[in-house]
């Protein structure tokens, strides 16, 4: 895959690079909204939204103006603004820093899955229903009947990790990699924790099934 990396700030893009060719990808570079909005079309764009020159925002409208590539948008914590803009003008996607590189490769291939084919109009295809639960990909929501449920991000990551293959048994091991940073300290715990809030917040305990010592399965409650 050909990627287009927006972003100016080196100790970012440069591990970002390096860690995208390890997965097999092509990585174009720059460091300015100008340039990327002067590059070679690339088959995905990671785009930055705090640029030294052109507002992130900016670029993302004036690339999904001429092209509907696929695009995700890299933002700081608390730019909560700036994403719900960026997705109102057709980014795809969005990943707040910071992230692993694992994150965000599950998250392209995702968005890729998603945009093609890519004449094909804005569909539903980002909305998971499962019984009486609804997955909302592109704003990172999770609804209960019609009523959103105030998901923390790794709650939100566990669910859909878990939605990826609803009735399977996941792993633990395959969990805590999708959710956590590898080596991240006392994620088991961590995890058991985040099942347990997540069940609560689902409303009924039946929601998640715990193998013990083995692994986890969403089981879908009927509305
Ligand atoms: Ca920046």
């Amino acid at each position: 895959m050909r990627v287009l990396l927006v972003e100016d700030d080196d100790s970012i893009a440069e591990p970002l690079t390096a860690g995208l060719s390890r997965y097999g990808m092509t990585v174009n570079r720059v460091a300015t909204g100008t340039e990327a909005l002067a590059a070679p079309r690339a088959e995905m764009v990671l785009l930055d939204l705090g640029l030294p020159d052109i507002d992130g925002i900016e670029v993302c409208r004036r690339l999904r103006r001429s092209d509907d590539i696929p695009l995700i948008m890299l933002t700081a914590r608390g730019d909560e603004a700036d994403r719900v803009i960026g997705l109102e003008l057709g980014a795809d996607d969005y990943l707040a820093k910071p992230f692993s590189i694992r994150e965000l490769v599950a998250r392209m291939h995702a968005v890729g899955r998603r945009t093609r084919p890519v004449a094909a109009p804005r569909s539903e295809d980002h909305l998971q229903r499962l019984g009486a639960l609804t997955i909302d990909r592109r704003i990172r929501e999770a609804r209960l009947r019609d009523d959103v449920i105030g998901l923390a991000p790794k709650e939100y990551d566990l669910l859909v990790v878990l939605a990826a293959d609803p009735g399977a048994l996941v792993p633990r091991r395959d969990i805590l990699e999708a959710v956590w940073e590898p080596n991240s300290f006392g994620r088991g715990k961590t995890l058991d924790f985040h099942v347990a809030s997540l069940r609560r917040k689902l409303g009924d305990p039946a929601w998640i099934e715990t193998r013990r010592g083995v692994g986890l399965r969403l089981v879908v409650q009927q509305p």
